[in-house]
């Protein structure tokens, strides 16, 4: 048996990078996960998801057999640690996160977890789940004292392994002095140089994920507002977002005006903190706002380009550039991108839209995702640009001229170059900048 080795519960987003990241310190990690399809790939070095260096950092932990993958956690039985990041999605019904796939997975652990052993949540959760899932152990469990650790992620998707190797805080929470000392030593690497180790409870912990969420959506949807009255009364919001962000009490991140938060997180999280309040007779009337400005933003801005284009969208062909919630992440999950796609398809406008990595599909006989982006202007009267990708920055939008329907274009990120030759021959509006009519 080798001892002292560690499990990642849910090999997604959270806990592929979780993984990978401790096999490369040297720790011999076993990554466990119910979808067989995603545990081949990963055991032939594939990884599932498109995240920047993960292919070569996979394939480099596995070369040093630092890492192995296996669909059955009773595989994982000598490990003392374990760190579950399955995922806690949106319940419809209540609006909190759903439990369900973390409470199997901690069921699963309990039964073949050694005595003593360690379960770090890292999937974002309510708070009080922990204390519950302790005492349901305790209840359960008693004679193996298993320990949980509340442990929350902070990675963001498109800079995942970046942001593993160098986090600005590990926040460790726990009932147990001595379970909270074991997920600290997993990350010595971190602790010897200096990254502020936050050691707490469990509720303490809990709150610190969805309180630096919402902080975030908030900052994000007050430089939208600020963006909407730029456009009324004039003037650039890049400039405003620079001139308050050099303010160090602010700082300049997350302050791109743009089509709303989206992602796998920051709408689900908004909500669920949301929810919380009301249930515990504090209602979070700041996060309540953002979710609510943020919920109908997206749409607003389809009416804002009819204004602009002095057209209906109503049976126009309309390229979609970028599906993906942000760029350099495949993560199409709550993406504004695609719930422009859906308000463009009932608006009844054709859609063909292209994205570098994500993929998209609607059965929708007006939707379409192309292969190229020429191949997604073919015939548009509108080309909107949806997500920041660098080579929609960069490119030469003289090579779609002779195909579109009309040089309109509308960039929800800011991103392409005005001032480029060919931006002259088209009629671009931002998102951030005043109504040309
Ligand atoms: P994901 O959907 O990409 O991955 C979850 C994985 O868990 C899937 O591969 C699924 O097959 C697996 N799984 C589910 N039940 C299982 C079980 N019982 N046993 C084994 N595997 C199981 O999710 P994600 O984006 O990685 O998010 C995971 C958690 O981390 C969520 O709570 C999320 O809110 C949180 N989080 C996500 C991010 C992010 O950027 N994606 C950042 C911070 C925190």
């Amino acid at each position: 048996m080798q001892a002292e080795s560690i499990c990642v519960v849910g090999v997604g987003y959270v806990g592929l990078i979780q993984a990978v990241g401790l096999a490369s310190f040297g720790l011999a990690v076993k990554c466990v996960d119910l979808d067989a399809g995603k545990i081949a790939k990963l055991r032939n070095g594939i990884p599932p998801i498109f995240e920047d260096g993960l292919e070569d950092a996979l394939q480099s932990v596995i070369a040093a057999k630092t890492i192995s993958f296996t669909t059955d956690v009773a595989e994982a039985r000598d490990c003392d640690l374990f760190y579950v990041a399955v995922g806690t999605p949106t319940s419809e019904r209540t609006g909190n996160a759903r439990l369900d796939y973390l409470e199997a997975a901690v069921s699963a652990i309990a039964d073949v977890a050694p005595v003593g052993a360690v379960i770090a949540v890292k999937s974002t959760v309510p708070i009080g789940t922990c204390a519950a899932l302790q005492a349901r152990l305790d209840r359960d469990h008693a004679d193996k004292r298993l320990a949980i650790v509340s442990n929350p992620e902070f990675l963001r998707e498109g800079t995942a392994l970046k942001d593993f190797f160098n986090p600005e805080r590990i926040v460790i929470g726990s009932a147990s002095e001595s379970a909270r000392q074991r997920v600290r030593e997993s990350y010595a690497a971190f602790d010897q140089r200096g990254i502020p180790m936050i050691l707490s409870d469990t509720s303490t912990s809990e709150t610190i994920k969805y309180a630096a969420n919402a902080f975030l959506a908030t900052k994000v949807t007050f430089i939208n507002e600020i963006s909407d009255l730029v456009e009324t009364v004039g003037g650039d919001i890049d400039d405003v977002a620079r001139g308050i962000g050099l303010d160090s009490r602010i700082g300049p991140q997350f302050l791109r005006a743009g089509p709303g938060y989206g992602g796998s997180c920051f709408p689900k999280d908004t909500l669920a903190l949301a929810t919380i309040g009301r249930r515990h007779g504090v209602q979070q009337q700041i996060v309540e706002t953002v979710i609510r400005i943020n919920d109908s933003r997206r749409f607003h801005i389809l009416k804002r380009i009819e204004l602009a284009m002095g057209d209906k969208l109503s049976g126009k062909r309309v390229a979609v550039l970028g599906l993906a919630f942000k760029a350099n992440t495949d993560d199409v999950r709550d993406s504004p991108a695609v719930d422009i796609v859906h308000a463009l398809l009932e608006e009844g406008a054709e859609v063909r839209a292209f994205d570098p990595v994500a993929k998209f599909t609607v059965d929708h006989r007006a939707y379409q995702q192309c292969e190229s982006m020429a191949d997604a202007c073919e015939g548009a009267s509108a080309v909107l640009i949806a997500t920041e990708w660098a080579q929609f920055r960069s490119f030469d939008f003289s090579a779609v001229e002779p195909l579109v329907a009309r040089r309109y274009m509308f960039d929800m990120r800011r991103i392409v170059d005005i001032d480029a030759d060919w931006a002259s021959r088209w009629d671009i509006e931002r998102i951030g900048s005043s109504l040309k009519r």
